[in-house]
């Protein structure tokens, strides 16, 4: 099976399109949520996510919940929640009634999907050894994938469970097996890459080649930004796009 694993496209439809495009033919489709956030076009990503219906797994994301009223968005930067604030005015209740469906986490055979990490599945940032380290004691599958932090990377298991799990930059070109260790997986953001590079990113999953294949993705990031400016998004939140940052 061939799936594309995306993360925190946070309403940024001209990246999304362009990442399902770059993806091709897939059998299934996995969402590490923050859906919406930061970006302009909200119900546009929702709406087009669905057309990958019946064959679409997500998860909430702390933006997701931000959107619906779940979570206090006092603990966001002003800007993030001015944004969060103007995604809640936004979304229909057809994309309202869809938010509320999305689950905390999600086992999928060998693979858990969460936003945040298996231990806070919403507001946990998996994003160094220690909290990795931790989170492998919680994790019931070999696999999880996670998002939250825009961040490409992998979080390898020690052998020896009580020594700190090795982070590896994803790959660049081709397709990297899986291996027999344990793993935490970041795809990356697409809507709002923070890796210095601006280009949308995610992965490919093969399950029967047991591989992951890390894509970056150019998109037209000019046009996100000029929705951004004609809904009054903060300037800061649309620079940034350009940078990647
Ligand atoms: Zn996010």
């Amino acid at each position: 099976m061939r799936v594309a694993v995306i993360s925190d496209i946070h309403s940024n439809l001209a990246a999304l399109e362009a990442v399902l495009a770059d993806a091709g033919a897939v059998d299934e489709t996995w969402c590490l949520g923050d859906v919406v956030g930061y970006g302009p076009q909200p119900n546009e990503c929702i709406d087009l996510l669905h057309t990958r219906e019946p064959d679409l797994v997500c998860v909430a994301g702390n933006h997701d919940w931000a959107a619906l009223g779940l979570l206090d968005t006092a603990d966001f930067n002003p800007d993030a929640e001015r944004a969060a604030l103007w995604t809640r005015e936004q979304v229909t209740a057809a994309s309202r009634t869809y938010l509320e469906s999305l689950p905390q986490a999600v086992p999928q055979g060998d693979f858990t999907l969460v936003h945040g990490s298996p231990r806070d599945p919403i507001r946990e940032y998996l994003i160094s050894a220690d909290v990795a380290r931790s989170n492998f004691a919680l994790l019931g599958t070999r696999y999880c994938f996670v998002g939250h932090s825009h961040h490409p990377f992998v979080f390898v298991e020690a052998g020896d469970a009580r020594a700190m799990p090795e982070l590896q930059a994803p790959l660049a070109g081709g397709a990297a097996a899986l291996g027999e260790r344990r793993l935490f997986i970041n795809p990356g953001s697409v809507g709002q890459p923070r890796d210095g590079n601006p280009k949308a990113s995610f992965l490919i999953l093969d399950t029967d080649k047991h591989t992951i294949e890390h894509r970056r993705v150019e998109y037209a990031v000019k046009v996100t930004q000029r929705l951004m400016q004609e809904a009054r998004l903060p300037e800061r939140l649309s620079r940034r796009l350009g940078y990647g940052v």
